[in-house]
């Protein structure tokens, strides 16, 4: 097999990125954008040992199961890379990826239930992050092409809010009226490097951040008034970012014009969001996945539960009102001091956070005496550390909640689990992330006697 081949392949299933797999003498080709299914003709890009990845050239036979993009570049840009696959279709491939998971691990008895549907399919996002490079000559705003900083410019960003949309295309023509360069990524030049905007579902309020190179340049001040008077816009922030790297924000905020919180809901709990506070990104789902959570876990007003991970205490403060206590832990000061002052805000008495590691607290708080009923934890992509699941397991708690982002260390870390004395009946996948490949599962282990 070579570059630029063109070859006719049958695409077999999809990736876990939601690429086509297909086979051809022995070696696994990734085909963006094709379906199981479907017959396609493809031009492989680049090849390896085992693996390649092409492109479609032309679809020879087509799956029932496509649906028209509106914009090619939305799956191109691996914005939402599953938009050519009706939803229901998606649902069926992220349950999917949850029972292969579990057939490798030999956990076939394992039940995997229907993968619960987002209430909206596009326009769910509270937050959007965009590169702003020079494309052409002008100041452009959109998405990257999958595996690369070619900026593809946008107008319409799908799974974002639209009032968000809005809002980024408004401080989009801000910046080029007042001719603010864009950053230069190769000369390390320029100024605006990214823009953020999140928006809240239940109050309406905006915040803009403008993610920049350096902390002031000359048109900052007359830019900030007239994104400051952007309908709905109460928050405007600038993130100072100076080093060559693609991390994206940079340690400092300076508050620009309005105030430096904006207020968000999750079912009835109230939360004031800071510009670096991680919030979960589908609004209207968020509180059925706490729900469903708080359902499979069955608490009582006995328990005393612990919050790991506890980011600004969503889940603890969503949990705190069927339960005795709420106890979090953070490794981000910032985030624990929004927490304490979110379960104030709510008048909240029995939740508090306090900032460290949950694999150094909990023994601490189990050797100080603590009975832990329940612990919730929802760890970022790469799971859980082997030192948490120890002192997780070591802490005894009756349950443990087991929220992931990532099917895959989830899995890893439920088999590890059992070696520790806890089983698990089920995991059910829910829909966060619409158009995208990303899954989302909850399960609920319980201590053996
Ligand atoms: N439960 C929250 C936050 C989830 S994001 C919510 O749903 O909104 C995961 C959080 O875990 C992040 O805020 C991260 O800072 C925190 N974290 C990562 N490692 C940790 C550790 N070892 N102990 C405690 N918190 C940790």
């Amino acid at each position: 097999m070579q570059k630029n081949q063109v070859l006719e392949l049958e695409i077999e299933d999809l990736s876990y990125e939601a690429m086509g797999v297909a086979h051809y003498e022995g070696i696994t080709v990734f085909v963006n954008n094709a379906l199981p299914g479907e017959i396609v003709r493809a031009k492989i890009l680049k090849v390896k040992k085992s693996f390649a990845f092409a492109r479609i050239e032309a679809i020879i036979k087509e799956s029932p199961d496509r649906i028209t993009v509106k914009l090619n570049q939305w799956v191109q840009t691996g914005l939402a890379s599953l938009a050519h696959l009706t939803y229901d279709k998606q649902l069926d491939f992220k349950r999917k990826q949850v029972v292969n998971l579990l057939q490798k691990a030999h956990l076939d008895q394992i039940k995997v239930g229907q993968t619960v549907a987002s209430p909206e399919e596009t326009g769910y996002r509270n937050k959007a992050q965009v590169p702003v490079r020079r494309v052409k000559g002008q100041l452009e705003i959109g998405f990257f092409r999958k595996h690369s900083h070619d900026l593809v410019p946008l107008d319409n960003f799908f799974t974002t809010d639209p009032e968000i949309d809005r809002v980024l295309l408004a401080v989009r023509d801000i910046l080029r009226k007042n001719q603010v360069p864009a950053y230069d990524e190769l000369r390390h030049k320029g100024e605006v490097r990214y823009l953020e905007v999140r928006r809240s579902r239940a109050t309406g309020e905006i915040m803009v951040i403008l993610i920049c190179l350096h902390k002031d340049f000359p048109q900052l001040k007359k830019v900030a008034k007239e994104i400051s008077q952007i309908r709905d816009v109460v928050s405007v922030v600038l993130n100072h970012n100076p080093q060559k790297t693609n991390v994206i924000l940079g340690k400092k905020d300076y508050l620009l014009a309005g105030k430096a919180q904006i207020v968000d809901k999750i079912g009835d709990v109230e939360f004031r969001i800071s510009p670096k506070s991680f919030f979960q990104i589908n609004s209207l789902q968020t509180p059925r996945l706490y729900q469903l959570a708080i359902d499979k876990a069955n608490l009582t007003k006995e328990d005393v539960v612990i919050d790991a991970y506890s980011g600004i205490g969503t889940i603890g403060l969503s949990v705190a009102k069927h339960v005795k206590e709420v106890r979090g832990i953070e490794i981000i000061d910032d985030a624990v001091k929004d927490a304490n002052n979110n379960a104030k805000l709510n008048t909240i008495n029995n939740a508090s956070y306090v900032t460290g590691k949950a694999e150094e607290i909990m023994p601490q708080w189990a050797k100080d005496g603590l009975k832990t009923d329940v612990i919730f934890v929802d760890p970022p992509r790469k799971g859980l550390t082997e030192d948490f699941i120890k002192a997780a397991a070591a802490t005894e708690p009756k349950k443990i909640v087991y929220i992931s982002c990532n099917p895959a260390t989830q899995v890893r870390d439920l088999q590890m689990f059992m070696e520790l004395g806890y089983s698990f009946e089920e995991i059910d996948p829910v829909d966060m992330f619409p158009q995208t490949p990303h899954v989302e599962s909850v399960t609920v282990l319980e201590r053996q006697k």
